[in-house]
C-alpha cells in the first residue's frame, strides 16, 4: 500500500487522496488580454516531467485540505509534502 502524508493528519492510505495534478501553475492576471492559444496552452498543456515532480494533491477523504508532494515520477516515490505556500524554513519548524 502507498501512503502520503498530509501535513495536517499524517501518513494515510493513497486511496484517501486524489491527485490533482502539477503544482506551481498561476493563473494569468490579465487572461482577457490572451489568445486563445495562450488560454489553451494555460489550461491544458503541462510539464509531463521525467524525475523529480511537484503535484498538488487533496486529502479528499480525510481533511479535505490541498498540499504540495515532490514525487519522482519514474521511481513513484514520494519526497516530500508541504502545506501551500510553505517555506522550507516553516516546515523544519
Ligand atoms: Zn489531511
Amino acid at each position: 500500500m502507498l501512503l502520503l502524508t498530509c501535513p495536517w493528519c499524517g501518513p494515510r492510505a493513497e486511496s484517501e487522496f486524489s491527485c490533482g495534478g502539477e503544482a506551481d501553475i498561476a493563473r494569468p492576471l490579465k487572461s482577457e488580454e490572451m489568445t486563445d492559444r495562450e488560454w489553451g496552452d494555460y489550461v491544458f498543456m503541462r510539464e509531463n516531467t521525467r524525475g523529480l515532480h511537484r503535484e498538488q494533491w487533496h486529502h479528499s477523504q480525510g481533511c479535505r485540505r490541498w498540499f504540495i508532494a515532490e514525487r519522482d515520477t519514474v521511481t513513484y516515490k514520494f519526497h516530500s509534502f508541504s502545506k501551500i505556500g510553505e517555506t522550507s524554513e516553516e516546515k523544519a519548524a
